[in-house]
């Protein structure tokens, strides 16, 4: 990636209304739901015709006093190491703190390009105020509102011109998405973490601090992808007496965004003769439903007492109950062990391949057409059903149109058996399919 900007400062200095404002996109990012509160630290800008992606350090950081010396020096080495151009936000009411001065004694060192962006100047006299920033001896601060919006051109088009290329609008576009969902205690938290001990991710280790990252980047046998993190999605105090209605919104939240949903699930809840209890299946609909491909990842196997049949015999139950939704992956895990873990990725990565995968309409047609030869749509009050043609549409999973003289006629039954039969002979595991017949 390049053309990377980070913005670093003290608290309160005004560092995600700025990022807010140069990602323009407020409203997918400040969520204020009833006490869930999700910080992103990523967004994508655009000035004069150049892309560049915005991290927003600070967000990764969450020192008390004793430790905010670490905090700071973590916040910025992640910053410059990770960024072309640093915007160090302060803050025109409160005027240089020594906060400021380590800050800037840190920036001072690095070899990177470092804006000064000297906030909260809403009106012209406050703006006055931005000379007092020459003192950090960095270079000469920019009087900005990141509330209003005044100043940030100047700065923008100052910033734009250290980035070489035009850039991409969305550099995450093509990577894969992963949320981890389900309900409360399943293990999701443990499984990130179990991830993130292998991984080298933007994360800080400060005793005390929250990890509430949104997008994590891994790489896996050469693959890149994110992980949108639902343990991002803070839990405020208080609302613990309402955990499960809070954790189908992180669900939903999480979900969003993704292209690949893991749906975690607790082996000890399920029974081996109803299956999934009824909030399981609840969160895996929802997942249906918003066309995500899905993996089921039955977590704390461990705790399962277990012959060499058992995990064959659960899955055919699970599998029986959730007809006919029953196209998704399982994957029997342990994250305490550290039990297939990373196949649970592979798996992942495998179901957003088929996701994304094209079928060449030849093909297509040479296979489907022969299927439906075989067993035609049955007549329909005399009228024969003849579909003649298909193919599948650029949408973002996968759907078929299928043209033919009647599709009013064609029965669900009959959908559900191509769809199968779409199943039997080209792998859409995991990935929920939608059938479109058309009049031609
Ligand atoms: P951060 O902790 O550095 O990320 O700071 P925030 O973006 O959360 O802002 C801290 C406070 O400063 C909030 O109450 C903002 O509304 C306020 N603030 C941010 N930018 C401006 C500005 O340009 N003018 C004024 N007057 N207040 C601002
Ligand atoms: P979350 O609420 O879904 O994020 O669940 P957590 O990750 O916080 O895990 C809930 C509890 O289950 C914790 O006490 C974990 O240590 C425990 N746990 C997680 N995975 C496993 C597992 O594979 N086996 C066992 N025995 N316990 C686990």
């Amino acid at each position: 990636m390049s053309n990377i900007l980070a913005i670093v400062g003290r608290p309160n200095v005004g560092k995600s209304t700025l990022f807010n404002r140069l990602i323009e996109q407020k409203k997918a990012i400040m969520d204020n739901v009833s006490g869930v509160t999700r910080d992103r630290h990523y967004g994508f800008g655009e000035w004069t015709g150049k892309y560049f992606t915005v991290i927003d350090t600070g967000g990764y950081v969450h020192g008390s006093e004793d430790t905010f010396e670490g905090a700071i020096r973590e916040q910025v080495e992640l910053a410059i190491e990770e960024a072309d151009v640093l915007l160090f936000v302060v803050d025109c009411h409160t005027g240089i703190t020594d906060l400021d001065k380590d800050f800037a004694n840190v920036l001072r060192r690095s070899k990177k390009p470092v804006y000064v962006a000297a906030n909260k100047a809403d009106t012209f006299e406050k703006g006055l105020m931005a000379a007092e920033f020459y003192e950090l001896g960095l270079s000469e601060p920019f009087a900005i509102s990141a509330e209003n919006g005044s100043g940030t051109g100047d700065l923008l088009d100052g910033i734009v011109s250290h980035f070489p290329e035009e850039g991409i609008e969305n550099p995450h576009q093509d990577i894969p998405k992963i949320a981890i969902v389900g309900k409360p205690n399943v293990g999701k938290s443990s499984f990130l973490n179990a991830l993130l001990g292998k991984q080298r991710s933007i994360v800080t280790d400060i005793a005390g601090t929250t990890r509430d990252a949104i997008d994590n980047h891994y790489t896996l046998y050469g693959k890149e992808f994110i992980i949108t993190d639902t343990a991002g999605i803070r839990r405020k105090a208080k609302i613990d007496d309402n955990l499960e209605y809070y954790s189908i919104l992180r669900s939903l939240k999480a979900m969003e965004e993704c292209d690949v949903a893991v749906v975690v699930i607790d082996a000890t809840t399920i029974d081996p003769l109803t299956g999934l209890q009824a909030q399981d299946m609840n969160i895996i609909s929802m997942a249906h439903r918003a066309k995500k491909g899905i993996v089921l990842m039955i977590n704390k196997w461990d705790l399962v007492e277990k012959d060499s049949m058992t995990s064959k015999r659960l899955e055919d139950a699970i599998r029986q109950r959730m007809a006919p939704l029953n196209y998704m992956p399982m994957i029997f895990t342990s994250v305490k062990d550290k039990i297939r873990i990373f196949q649970a990725v592979e798996k992942v990565l495998e179901v957003y391949e088929n996701k994304t995968k094209r079928i060449p309409t030849s093909k297509l047609n040479e296979v489907m057409l022969q299927v439906i030869e075989n067993y035609p749509p049955p007549a329909w009050k005399g009228k024969y059903i003849k579909i003649k043609y298909l193919t599948q549409l650029p949408t973002k999973a996968p759907s078929f149109v299928l043209f033919c003289n009647l599709p009013q006629y064609i029965r669900e039954s009959y959908e559900r058996y191509l769809e199968n039969k779409m199943r039997e002979h080209f792998d859409f595991t995991g990935v929920p399919i939608q059938l479109f017949f058309r009049k031609k």
